[in-house]
């Protein structure tokens, strides 16, 4: 995430955590306790690698355990630093107390190209990760899953190396692979959610679902299954793009048939795009589901969509989502539009705390319910005190945090 004008990412979830805490009318001393983390490990990972030992850095951020055990992925990107991983840490605090599910905030990362990793580099490095952070992880006390560039193969590498420390917990991480304790539909889960609230924007906005126009930036985990389940809706992909780069077809792109692509770069198409144009594209629907800091003062001009759904945590600055509100864009902030990820990590905690598995038909119902129950909540909100998605998002769940923190007593 790109430090911008109006702050570093930290400080920018702060902002509005402060700004909820006065709509509240919490006390200073109550928003600055909530607002900070509890506990930030950063550690080396020595990785052997052909040109010999390079030092790589790595973290996890516990932010919050106010309503449970801290809840996060793990991220492996060459731009990660301790701002940012204390951002997402904090975001997936409000986010899992948004759902309602009991939950605190956590994230990790390494900073690293995961791109220029060989599969087994891949694991030495997760694996000295797990290893290193041992004493702070587990099931009742920090859960975590993938994110950028860690899938579910890496959450099946990390289960094993706690296995081999600390028994048999399978309920230590979630996104893990189906054959290994993961639940079936986990994988799908946020990009199915924000597919889900994309349609249920255009319907409260009085809008079709059925071909509204869609442009996606990533085709990861996120973007692919966001891209898919739009599709099966009724919308149109008109535009999508990974690192390598886009393609548009306004007539609408097949997201079925390139769904196993493992990059844009091989799919035949008539017109291609830098990775940052699909942003400008004009749509009805922008989903970022990359990177963050992607949409800001430098780009905000040339967005070209009447709803941005945000796939990615911190897609837009602060300036960029108070100048595209103002032009009219209705923006529907991450903590809500991509929380069916943790939603569905929540399914695969409790299953495998009960040793119990759901069909995927099951796992599909309860995070559409779910989800629509938090949209709901949200837009009620949001009328009540008159304020954007992203105020009345924060709202919620700032509300629930302090409240937690309270009862839990004055001498924690
Ligand atoms: P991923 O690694 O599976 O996919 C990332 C995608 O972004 C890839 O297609 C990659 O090529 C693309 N990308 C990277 N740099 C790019 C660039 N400069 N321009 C265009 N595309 C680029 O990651 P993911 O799990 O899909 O996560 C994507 C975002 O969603 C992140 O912000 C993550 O924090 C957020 N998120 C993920 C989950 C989850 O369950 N995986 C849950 C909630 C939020």
């Amino acid at each position: 995430m790109t430090t911008t004008s109006s702050g570093s990412a930290f400080a920018q979830v702060n902002e509005l955590v402060a700004q909820a805490g006065s709509v509240l009318n919490l006390k200073k001393g109550l928003v600055d306790a909530i607002s900070a983390c509890e506990r930030e490990v950063t550690i080396s990972i020595p990785l052997h690698r052909d040109s010999g030992i390079e030092v790589l850095t790595g973290y996890r951020v516990q932010h919050s355990s106010a309503r449970g055990p801290r809840k996060g992925g793990i991220r492996f990107h060459q731009d990660v630093d301790i701002d940012e991983v204390r951002a997402l840490a904090s975001l997936m605090t409000w986010k899992t107390a948004l759902i309602d599910v009991p939950f605190g905030g956590g994230k990790g990362g390494v900073t690293v190209d995961a791109t220029k990793l060989t599969p087994l580099e891949k694991e030495e490095v997760i694996r000295r990760w797990t290893r290193t952070l041992i004493n702070v992880l587990g099931p009742n006390r920090d859960i975590p899953a993938p994110d950028l560039e860690t899938d579910a193969q890496t959450m099946a590498w990390l289960m094993d190396e706690f296995h081999r420390l600390e028994g048999f917990q399978p309920a230590c991480v979630t996104g893990k692979p189906v054959g290994l304790f993961g639940a079936p539909g986990r994988e799908e889960a946020t990009g199915r959610g924000v597919a889900q609230i994309t349609a249920a924007t255009l319907q409260q906005n009085g809008r079709k679902v059925e071909g509204a126009t869609v442009a996606i930036q990533g085709f990861g985990n996120v973007g692919r299954y966001a891209a898919l389940v739009c599709q099966e809706l009724g919308m149109k992909v008109i535009a999508i793009s990974d690192v390598s780069g886009g393609i548009v077809d306004k007539k609408g792109i097949d997201i079925a048939s390139i769904f196993n692509v493992k990059s844009l770069a091989d799919v035949q198409a008539d017109e291609r795009i830098v990775a940052a144009e699909v942003l400008e594209v004009k749509c009805d629907v922008l989903i970022p589901a990359a990177l963050g800091g992607v949409i800001n003062e430098n780009n905000m001009d040339k967005i070209n969509a009447d709803f941005i759904i945000e796939g990615a945590n911190q897609p837009l600055s602060i300036a960029a989502d108070r100048e595209l509100r103002a032009q009219g864009v209705v923006i529907v902030p991450d903590i809500l539009a991509n929380s069916g990820g943790v939603m569905g990590s929540y399914f695969e905690w409790t299953q495998n705390i009960q040793e119990f598995s759901w069909p995927i038909d099951k796992f599909r119902r309860e995070l559409d319910v779910r989800m629509e129950k938090a949209f709901g909540n949200v837009h009620k909100v949001s009328k009540k005190y008159s304020v954007d998605l992203r105020t009345a998002a924060f709202i919620v769940s700032v509300e629930r945090v302090a409240q937690a923190f309270e009862m839990r007593g004055s001498l924690v």
